[in-house]
């Protein structure tokens, strides 16, 4: 399943895409953000699984605009930190 984190306002869309089918729960993600924007728990949008999956952190998700800046790409060769560190590349960003 993917889930989605975030939302859109005049300036643009700012969402991060977790596909939970693909995260094996290593828990880069987590280390490579420094700034806390993902945990590993378990899944609230699939409550039948007790699988363990990362999550958008709850503070984050109405920040992703400003909490991510800081790594936005300057150019199209750079990759974000959380997706490079996500193996299994469960990780997207919408910009
Ligand atoms: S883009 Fe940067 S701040 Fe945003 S989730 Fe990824 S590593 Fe964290
Ligand atoms: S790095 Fe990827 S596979 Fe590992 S916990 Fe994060 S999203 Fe899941």
């Amino acid at each position: 399943m993917k889930a989605n984190y975030g939302y859109k306002d005049g300036s643009g869309e700012y969402f991060i895409t977790i596909d939970t089918d693909l995260c094996n729960a290593c828990g880069k993600c987590v280390s490579a953000c420094k700034y806390n924007v993902f945990k590993v728990d378990e899944d609230p949008n699939d409550p039948l699984s007790d699988k363990q999956v990362a999550l958008v952190v709850d503070k984050q998700r109405t920040n992703i605009k400003y909490v991510c800046a800081p790594c936005k790409p300057v150019n199209r060769e750079y990759t974000l930190p959380c997706v490079e560190a996500c193996e299994a590349k469960a990780i997207k960003h919408s910009w």
